[in-house]
């Protein structure tokens, strides 16, 4: 059975929907297996975004990850990889169809409430580093 890497981000927590979004994972049939609701340190977020480090957009990031706790969770299921991808939407507030989460939930790239794993290779090696 796959697993990925979840994480409500900061906005979530904030904004109180974090009982929403577990829920719709749960309906869907996941399993959260571990979960963890804390506030992470910049080595663990710059490791986590580092694909993206040397962008203009990155230090807005980090900083926006910083800005509270989140809830960072190893979610279990058939194709859970993929189907959390299309679950959560595009981080574009344009193209994040409604129905999906960030569809649902936001309106802006910068603040996008949920994060999942993009690969089969990126879920091992967040829930290494988020859970090691
Ligand atoms: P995440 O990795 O956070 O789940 P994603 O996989 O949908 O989001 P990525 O391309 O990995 O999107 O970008 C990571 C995050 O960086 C996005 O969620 C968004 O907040 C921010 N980001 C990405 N591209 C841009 C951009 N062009 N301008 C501003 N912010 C961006
Ligand atoms: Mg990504």
């Amino acid at each position: 059975m796959e697993r990925t890497f979840i994480m409500i981000k900061p906005d979530g927590i904030q904004r109180g929907i974090m009982g929403e979004i577990i829920s719709k994972i749960e309906k869907k049939g996941f399993k959260i297996i571990q979960a963890k609701l804390f506030e992470p340190s910049r080595a663990l977020v710059e490791e986590h975004y580092e694909e993206h480090k040397g962008k203009t957009f990155f230090n807005e990031l980090i900083n926006y990850i910083l800005s509270g706790p989140v809830m960072a969770m190893e979610v279990k299921g058939e194709f859970a990889v993929e189907v959390m991808r299309n679950m959560i939407g595009d981080k574009d507030p344009k193209l994040a169809a409604s129905g999906t989460i960030r569809g649902e939930f936001a309106n802006s790239m910068n603040t996008n409430v949920i994060h999942g794993s993009d690969s089969i290779e990126s879920a091992h090696l967040e829930l290494d580093l988020w859970f090691k």
